[in-house]
């Protein structure tokens, strides 16, 4: 895209010195947790707070989200907190109301970017917001279905744009639930050099002992960022438990970290 140089990169208005963090819980389960997480993460690195509200599930019969009233909890929750917050949409009706509770970064999950109708109904809703859109990669390793959900979004006008790298399924068993293949990141991020990309090592590793270890992988590759599912009690969330580490781990990944320096 020959107007790639002219998307804003919207990481310097948060003035971080260290890549950008992103971390909660991966689902809104009550008011209550919601708000014990965001307490806990408020004077740390964090400077957005993840919460899904509605959750894709992949089979029928898991918790599938509570829905708009998690949008009154993050509501609460940055009111006392001031961090930002995020949430993924899926849907027309999701984006418009995520935008009327005021939700700051809206993420498209991997589910839906390989459905190029619904990547398109996302960006015709959000035609021209100043919200930050971050598209994850979709559940097959198809670069070109990534592209274009970027091209979507970015043909609607919506400048504050950013790419989740959430990894890839697959049918082998391997030491990770969704396999990074990192050479279909580094050919996106070459495509779009400014276009910050971000690391979820929550959903490639399925497994929270292993979050250190490729979340330092992407910052040697010169990642933006990462987005880490953050729970108060993770082996009793109601998603994704195997893979959440409590606020207190997570600020130890922090320190742990290699961290290089964004302005350096
Ligand atoms: C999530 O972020 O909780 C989620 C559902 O992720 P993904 O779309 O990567 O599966
Ligand atoms: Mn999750």
């Amino acid at each position: 895209m020959e107007n790639k140089k002219e998307m804003r990169n919207w990481l310097n208005d948060f003035n971080l010195s260290h890549p950008l963090v992103i971390a909660g819980p991966c689902s809104a389960e009550t008011e209550e947790q919601v708000l014990k997480i965001a307490h806990e993460l408020k004077d740390s690195d964090v400077s957005v707070f993840r919460a899904g509200i509605w959750k894709p599930r992949t089979r029928p019969g898991g918790f599938e989200g509570v829905g708009e009233i998690g949008l009154k909890w993050l509501k609460k929750a940055k009111a006392e907190t001031g961090m930002l917050m995020g949430t993924e949409v899926a849907t027309a009706a999701h984006c418009k109301l995520a935008l009327e509770y005021d939700i700051d970064v809206l993420w498209v999950g991997a589910r839906t970017t390989a459905n190029p109708f619904a990547v398109q109904e996302i960006a015709d809703t959000l035609k021209g917001t100043d919200k930050i859109v971050l598209i994850k990669n979709p559940v097959n390793p198809d670069m070109a279905l990534w592209l274009g959900g970027v091209e979507r979004l970015y043909a609607a006008g919506i400048e504050k744009l950013g790419v989740i790298h959430r990894g890839f399924s697959t049918y082998e068993k391997t030491k990770y639930r969704n396999i990074p293949e990192w050479q279909i990141a580094i050919e996106l991020q070459n495509k779009f050099p400014d276009l910050p990309l971000i690391i979820d090592p929550s959903h490639i590793t399925g497994n929270r002992d292993m979050i250190l270890e490729v979340t330092q992988e992407a910052l040697d590759l010169n990642y933006d960022g990462m987005i880490i599912e953050t729970h108060i009690d993770p082996e009793n969330a109601w998603s994704d438990a195997a893979q959440q580490v409590t606020p207190d781990a997570l600020k130890q990944i922090l320190k742990d970290l290699k961290i290089r320096n964004l302005s350096g």
